[in-house]
């Protein structure tokens, strides 16, 4: 079934994200989700499970009887898939420990088949840069501009690789147009930065959408994981390297995600109005040079300061300086030190991400109050007594 049938069938979205992988509840008796901790499962009927690991080994489809091992399913983990699945427009979702776990499943899916050649767009994530320009897995990159994408493109080529709005500089690409370019080769688009709240890349033709669940999908900074949105024949294949490489969500986490998920809607859109309101502000201030603020909106702010970025990460109160983003607390961080150190500094400069560039992560916080953080954070925390002055003060 083509992905758009998906779609179609759906609800909206804010109805999807609380009722999406819970609809065997009710039945069950139950109104929160179980968590189910079991790393095995009895089995009286050893031929039969023969049977089904046979089946799994050589197709990677789950059926619909009882898990086997942690390795191989986990039910808590399979409501989160499905929910992510109906979010995103796809026919599947497969979840992973992490993001770069999950990256690193869907490159090993294609070199597996001796499809080594990635072409990516910069700017990604550091380790996603740094992963695929370390060719640690046996990849080789071709780093392009998007008008680049179809001449880069070799008969081994296994993945498309870009990030929309891009982490750190929040870039946006043309995602309709790199699918064209594509040709047959699968288009991974990184949707973690936009979610599918302002986006669904599948729409645009991408056949894989990855995601840092970590980040806006748990939204509360405290469970890490990763996910892959496709359909269901490429999901078999990744279902087969998360069970032979081990890279599983615990259940808890999925669990989290889970509960994270319905009020995704909610809170994309209430940060999101934060942001744009002082992606504004900081526009208009003579202390910051530029700002970076993506056309379809979101809760990530990027802007370069006349001033010493370090300064204003030392200088903040109320806002945290941290790596990360998505969690309901404001974050900021500099990416030249901290999210994208591990990329070579010129790469790094030749795609936009300036020493003076801070990213920021708009929280739920009032507005007001994050505005009051950042004029005196941009101060470099003067006249307020700041965390910075009090350790200067204690220094000196
Ligand atoms: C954080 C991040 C990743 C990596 O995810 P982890 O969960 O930290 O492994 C990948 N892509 C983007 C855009 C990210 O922000």
């Amino acid at each position: 079934m083509a992905t758009d049938d998906y779609s179609a069938v759906s609800r909206a979205l804010a109805t999807e994200a609380v009722h999406a992988g819970r609809e065997d509840l009710a039945g069950l008796g139950l109104h929160a989700p179980p968590l189910d901790l079991s790393t095995t499962y009895p089995s009286y009927d050893s031929r039969d499970e023969a049977a089904r690991i046979d089946a799994f080994a050589a197709t990677g489809a789950l059926d619909d009887g009882p898990p086997v091992y942690a390795r191989l399913s986990n039910p808590t983990v399979a409501r989160f898939e499905t929910a992510l699945a109906r979010l995103e427009g796809t026919e599947s979702a497969v979840a992973f420990a992490s993001g770069m776990a999950a990256l690193t499943a869907a490159l090993l899916v294609r070199a597996s088949l001796g499809l080594r050649h990635v072409v990516a767009v910069r700017p990604l994530y550091g380790c996603s840069d740094h992963l695929l320009n370390a060719g640690l897995l046996g990849t080789e990159v071709t780093w392009v501009d998007p008008a680049g994408i179809a001449d880069a493109i070799r008969p081994d080529t296994g993945l498309v690789l870009v990030e929309s709005p891009a982490n750190p500089t929040l870039r946006e690409l043309d995602l309709k147009a790199i699918a064209h370019s594509c040709g047959s080769v699968p288009l991974l688009a990184d949707n973690t930065f936009a979610t599918p709240v302002l986006q669904r890349p599948v729409e645009s033709g991408a056949r894989l959408v990855l995601h840092s669940a970590t980040k806006y999908l748990g939204g509360h900074g405290d469970v890490m994981g990763g996910i892959v949105a496709c359909d269901e024949e490429f999901a078999r294949k990744l279902r087969q390297v998360r069970f032979t490489t081990g890279g599983v969500l615990h259940p808890f986490a999925g669990y989290l995600l889970l509960r994270g998920l319905a009020t995704l809607p909610v809170r994309v859109r209430a940060a999101s109005a934060t942001a744009a309101e002082l992606a504004g502000r900081l526009a208009a201030d003579p202390r910051v040079s530029a700002v970076h603020y993506p056309r379809i909106g979101g809760a990530m702010v990027a802007f370069e300061t006349v001033g010493d970025p370090h300064e204003v990460t030392a200088s903040v109160e109320l806002i945290t300086p941290a790596v990360s983003l998505g969690s309901v607390d404001t974050l900021i961080q500099h990416p030249a030190s901290i999210s994208h150190r591990i990329v070579d500094a010129g790469d790094r400069r030749s795609s936009g991400v300036s020493d003076r560039l801070l990213r920021m992560s708009v929280g739920l916080e009032d507005v007001e109050d994050l505005w009051a953080d950042l004029d005196q954070a941009l101060s470099g925390g003067q006249g307020r007594g700041g965390r910075a002055g009090q350790r200067t003060g204690a220094a000196s």
